[in-house]
C-alpha cells in the first residue's frame, strides 16, 4: 500500500509519511471512488475540511482541492471529518473517520491506518453545511496608510476610509 505511487506523491508534497496524511489519502480514494472523479482542475469538487492537519495536503494533491484555488475551505471542528461536494451532479457527502486508537505510537497508527481500506476507515454521512458559492474575485484597492494594494473585501472601514486589516486594527489600537 506505501508503495502506491498516490501515496508516494502525497508524502512528497507533503515532506513526511504520516498518520494524518494517511486519513487524507484514504479520504481521498474514497471520495473518489463515490463521486466516480479524479483531480479537480477547476472548482468543480469543493473540499471542506474540519480540520487544518496533514491529512488536507493528500486531498489537496490527489483531488486538486486546494486553498490557492479557494476549493478548499474550512469549518473547524477539530474532527477528522472532510465534506466533498460535486458541483457538476450535486452530490455530497460527509466522510467521517471512525474512533480508532488510542494508539501506542504514531508508528502504530500509521501501520494499522495503511491496512485498511478507505470503506473500513469512514462513516460516510450526509452534508450538513451548504456549498458555497465560487470563490469571490474582489477588485483590488490602496490602503490610504501604508499604500499597500489590497482585496477590497478584506476592507474595513475605519474613520470613513477603507484600510487594510492591519491598517485598522493599529488604528483602533491607538483610537481606544
Ligand atoms: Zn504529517
Ligand atoms: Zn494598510
Amino acid at each position: 500500500m506505501t508503495n502506491d505511487p498516490l501515496w508516494k506523491k502525497c508524502a512528497e508534497f507533503h515532506g513526511h509519511e504520516c498518520p494524518g496524511l494517511t486519513i487524507g489519502y484514504k479520504a481521498s480514494l474514497l471520495a473518489a471512488k463515490l463521486l466516480g472523479t479524479g483531480f479537480s482542475h477547476d472548482e468543480r469538487l469543493v473540499c471542506i475540511s474540519e480540520n487544518d492537519a496533514c491529512g488536507i495536503d493528500a486531498i489537496s494533491v490527489l483531488l486538486g482541492c486546494s486553498l490557492g484555488k479557494g476549493n478548499l475551505l474550512f469549518h473547524m471542528t477539530g474532527k477528522q471529518a472532510f465534506s466533498f461536494y460535486d458541483r457538476e451532479s450535486s452530490r455530497s457527502f460527509r466522510l467521517v473517520l471512525k474512533p480508532f486508537g488510542p494508539f501506542a505510537s504514531k508508528a502504530d497508527a500509521f501501520e494499522y491506518y495503511h491496512s485498511l481500506t478507505p470503506e473500513e476507515m469512514f462513516d460516510v454521512k450526509e452534508t450538513s453545511i451548504k456549498l458555497p458559492q465560487k470563490a469571490a474575485v474582489f477588485q483590488n484597492i490602496v490602503c490610504p496608510v501604508c499604500g499597500e494594494s489590497f482585496a477590497e473585501g478584506f476592507a474595513k472601514i475605519t474613520g470613513g476610509r477603507a484600510l487594510c486589516p492591519d491598517c485598522a486594527h493599529t488604528f483602533s489600537r491607538f483610537n481606544a
